[in-house]
């Protein structure tokens, strides 16, 4: 009995949010319209992604760091492509966190590293986008903007920096960035690694061999960053990753609950 209780409070409550936080329809259809791999979703998709958007608007928040303004087209654009991977999932999958941060271009982070021998070395690292555990997020809003889904001459590669941090909130939701998302079971977790790392080191094999990937050769860095660039390669070149990476793809589309690459 609670819980109808509560299902209700909530459904009301959600109803409230749409009112407040309904998008506008010409920004709605020049959001869609800047990202091909959204444009040619069903309208049913579309539909319940803009009010997943209105949700997401509601939950989470905007700062625009150094003076940038975070205006009405960007926080949806953002928005958008952070529900497309949890379309099948639901917005709970993003609750560890609230914040937003946006830059208007990639940030340099200073890092320093230890080696075996004590020996400190820093160097600068060049970031679009950053995921940490508890949150807040951090995009480049120049690189999000680079996020369309370029086909450019072929082969085509998926960038997507959004999808990509948004795959990393999802990889840690089990304390873990490892490029396993929070599963069931420990079963299920030994089911995803012996589909994962053969696809990883195929990938890297590839990479040192020069050939072309569909997926970014930053895939190979680690397993973590495999998971959130092949998450961008689902997402935005869904086709040709089914071709390239097919058990990967099996894969994610199960974790996702999605098949993007059938779409007509
Ligand atoms: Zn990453």
């Amino acid at each position: 009995m609670i819980s109808r209780w509560w299902q209700r409070l909530r459904q009301r409550r959600e109803a409230r949010v749409l009112e407040r936080r309904a998008i506008d329809e010409a920004l709605w259809q020049r959001t869609v319209a800047s990202l091909p791999f959204l444009a040619e979703r069903p309208a049913r998709d579309l539909e319940r992604l803009r009010r997943m958007a209105s949700l997401f608007l509601d939950r989470k928040e905007f700062s625009g760091a150094g003076g940038f303004v975070v205006d009405d087209a960007i926080a949806l654009s953002v928005a958008v492509q952070a529900c497309l991977p949890v379309l099948e999932l639901g917005l709970a999958q993003y609750d560890a966190f609230v914040g937003i941060v946006m830059h208007a271009d990639a940030v340099v982070a200073r890092r320093e590293v230890t080696d075996e021998h004590g020996i400190v070395h820093r160097y600068d690292e060049v970031l679009a986008g950053e995921a940490m555990e508890g949150g807040p997020l951090m995009l480049s809003w120049a690189d999000v903007q680079g996020g369309g889904g370029d086909s450019g001459p072929a082969p085509p590669t998926a960038y997507n920096v959004v999808i990509h941090e948004f795959a990393h909130v999802l990889d840690m939701r089990d304390g873990v960035p490892d490029g396993v998302p929070l599963l069931p079971t420990a079963e299920d977790r030994r089911a995803w690694l012996a589909v994962l790392m053969p696809a990883y080191d195929r990938f890297c094999e590839r990479v040192v061999c020069g050939y072309d990937t569909v997926l970014d050769a930053y895939a190979a860095e680690s397993p973590d960053e495999f998971f959130a660039v092949a998450s961008e390669g689902f997402f935005v070149t869904p086709r040709e990753l089914k071709e390239e990476q097919p058990a990967l793809y099996q894969l994610l589309a199960s974790y996702y609950r999605q098949d993007p690459a059938a779409l007509p």
